[in-house]
């Protein structure tokens, strides 16, 4: 499917020279949504994922669906404050912007293999500070799966060899 056709484009938002991709145009056809988690369905098979873990907001977007096809759990990834049980957090930089994230202590087991889940792949930043998370709960990450990648901000370069898995790349 040219999952590329679904996705709309929004010059200057949120600020002047972000050009936005906007998913909700993908979101709101039901075929074209479940075509785009079948395929991040079979990547998640291929890296043999056990558990599905997703920065919020949408990351649940993506991940959610993901683990239910799976039959695996769900980690939400938090903006730090909002998680109600003890967690650890990481800071990071948007691609405008900074914030942090957080994850409950218990939500993984050591050992668990780990798949990443996001809509969008920019500069690597969200990424890099969940799969810190992660490994500091003992967790493997065995890949990413994006919706969108923007390969000029070069976010895979900051993710080693982890495997990572994008339908549309710009
Ligand atoms: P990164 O941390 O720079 O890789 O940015 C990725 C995060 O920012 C993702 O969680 C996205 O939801 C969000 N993001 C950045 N740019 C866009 C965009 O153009 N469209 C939708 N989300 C974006």
């Amino acid at each position: 499917m040219d999952f590329k056709s679904y996705i709309r484009v929004i010059p200057d938002f949120p600020q002047p020279g972000i050009r936005f991709k906007d998913i909700t145009t993908l979101l709101k056809d039901g075929p074209a949504y479940k075509a785009a988690i079948e395929e991040l369905t079979t990547f998640a098979k291929e890296v043999q994922a056990d558990v599905i873990a997703g920065p919020e907001a949408r990351g649940f977007v993506v991940g959610a669906p993901l683990s239910y096809a799976l039959g695996v759990g769900f980690i939400p990834i938090r903006k730090s404050g909002k998680l109600p049980y003890e967690s650890i957090k990481a800071e990071y930089n948007l691609e405008y912007g900074k914030d942090a994230l957080a994850v409950h202590v218990d939500a993984i087991q050591p050992g668990q293999r780990v798949l990443i889940a996001d809509d969008l792949l920019a500069t690597g930043g969200t990424i890099t500070s969940t799969i810190k998370l992660i490994e500091q709960l003992g967790g493997i990450v065995v890949g990413a799966a994006f919706f969108i990648e923007l390969s000029y901000l070069e976010g895979r370069q900051k993710m080693g060899d982890i495997p990572v898995k994008s339908l549309v790349v710009y």
